[in-house]
């Protein structure tokens, strides 16, 4: 008898490791490749990959695959978000967080990051800023199994001209060409996947040319920040991949010289697509937040969280309205919507992403809310924005081989959930179903 159940659990154990074979069934397929919708889908999962894709009579399903009914659901690529910090998780006081959370990064908050990054149906995503041993650490637990999350496309620290008091064990000054070289080779030899650069409109020009330069020898795409038009424009000049935020605070416009010397990038079909990723939930959506701030009050945000942390946390934001770090937002939010029209107008290729983890902003909750913005707002087609978090993402990345789509081949990364995505953006707040890499979390 002992024997029996030994021999059933290293069966079931193997069976485990192997991953799960899935059939998600029934449901309407929008591949992530801008075609029509399959209706009555069918998928089949082994060994973590999707194996094929077909329609209900048509495709056969193993009798050893286990059957999720997709019916009356919308199925998609997992989402990617290219913009999270899995350090911070919505406090409002950074200097605080830094004091009390630095020693608790990788075992508490950027776990409990990834799950609810996860458990919100984000199944890639690209961390832009956080200590370099911490986040490798973290994407490697995530890709080994330990722990469920997204999987994670890393920058380690920021690279900047100076990093600001106190904050250099996740930013990293440079001194120098040489220096600067240096500290991208670091990271590269490292294994990091990104470099990001900001503050460059402080650096010298020999400087922020070496960064750029010596980041593209070790095949690392730069994302850089686009506060200030220098920024964009230096960035532009050293052939920068990936640009981040709207910016310009509260300019009502990109000043002309921005968008002609961005046109005149973007013209350049040889260099590939420009990718800008706008980030504009967290400024669109404060002004009603603090109207209306029911949502900070969702459970989904304590996901791995310690009590005391989410006290902490709670405590931060009680008033949301007087935050230091939206001082400026209300006066931002009308100019949100013109850029984000002339970005798309001078042919950059935007992305989803949300800066998700500054104050007030949850990994439950952001990527679904910039998605929502995007299309109820900024007049973004919801095919087009869905592309924004799935195959264009995976593109920028150089991964679209192995996810970003729904198609035999690539890793099982996909999503359902009830209801027609592409009429009701916002049903993404919950979805039903996330299966990464060939296991269903939800
Ligand atoms: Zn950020």
């Amino acid at each position: 008898m002992r024997l029996i159940v030994v021999l059933i659990l290293a069966l079931f154990t193997a069976a485990a490791a192997a991953g799960d074979r899935l059939a998600l069934v029934g449901g309407t397929l929008i591949d992530g490749n801008g075609g029509p919708p399959l209706a009555n889908s069918v998928i089949l999962v082994a060994d973590k990959r999707i194996t094929a894709v077909g329609q209900v009579g048509q495709l056969e399903i193993p009798a050893d695959h286990r059957v999720i009914s997709t019916e009356g659901m919308s199925v998609l690529p997992g989402l990617w978000d290219m913009h999270v910090h899995l350090m911070i998780t919505g406090h409002a006081d950074y200097a605080h967080w830094r004091r009390h959370y630095t020693h608790r990064l990788r075992d508490e908050i950027m776990p409990a990051a990834a799950r609810q990054l996860l458990w919100a149906g984000v199944t890639s995503a690209r961390d832009l800023g956080a200590p370099l041993d911490d986040i490798l650490a973290i994407r490697e637990a995530i890709a080994s199994g330990d722990i469920p999350g997204p999987t994670l496309y890393v920058s380690g620290p920021f690279i900047q001209h100076r990093p600001y008091p106190g904050t250099d064990h996740y930013r990293w000054g440079v001194h120098g060409v040489d220096d600067a070289r240096a500290r991208v080779r670091e990271l590269a030899e490292a294994g990091v996947d990104v470099i990001k650069l900001i503050d460059h409109d402080q650096m010298s020009e020999e400087e922020y040319l070496a960064v750029v330069e010596e980041a593209h020898a070790h095949g690392l795409p730069v994302v850089a920040h686009a506060h200030r038009p220098e920024e964009i424009l230096r960035g532009l000049r050293a052939g920068v991949d990936n640009f981040e935020h709207t910016g310009l605070a509260t300019a009502p416009i990109y000043p002309a010289d921005v968008i002609e010397a961005l046109a005149a990038r973007t013209a350049r079909m040889d260099l590939g697509p420009l990718y800008w990723t706008p980030t504009v939930e967290p400024l669109f959506n404060y002004v009603h937040t603090i109207r209306n701030p029911e949502h900070l009050d969702d459970p989904c945000w304590h996901q791995g969280l310690a009590e005391d942390t989410i006290e902490d946390i709670r405590a931060s934001i009680r008033h949301p309205e007087r935050l230091p770090y939206f001082q400026l937002t209300a006066a931002r939010k009308p100019t949100l919507r013109p850029k984000f029209d002339q970005l798309r107008e001078a042919g950059a290729t935007l992305l989803i992403g949300t800066d998700s983890g500054v104050p007030l902003s949850f990994h439950c909750q952001s990527t679904w809310a910039e998605l929502e913005v995007w299309v109820n707002h900024m007049d973004m087609d919801p095919m087009d924005t869905i592309r924004a978090a799935t195959y264009w993402p995976a593109r920028m990345m150089g991964v679209l081989d192995d996810v970003g789509t729904v198609e035999a081949g690539k890793y099982a990364d996909i999503i359902a959930v009830r209801g027609d995505v592409l009429r009701f953006i916002n049903i993404l707040r919950d979805v039903d179903i996330v299966v990464r890499h060939g296991q269903q979390f939800r």
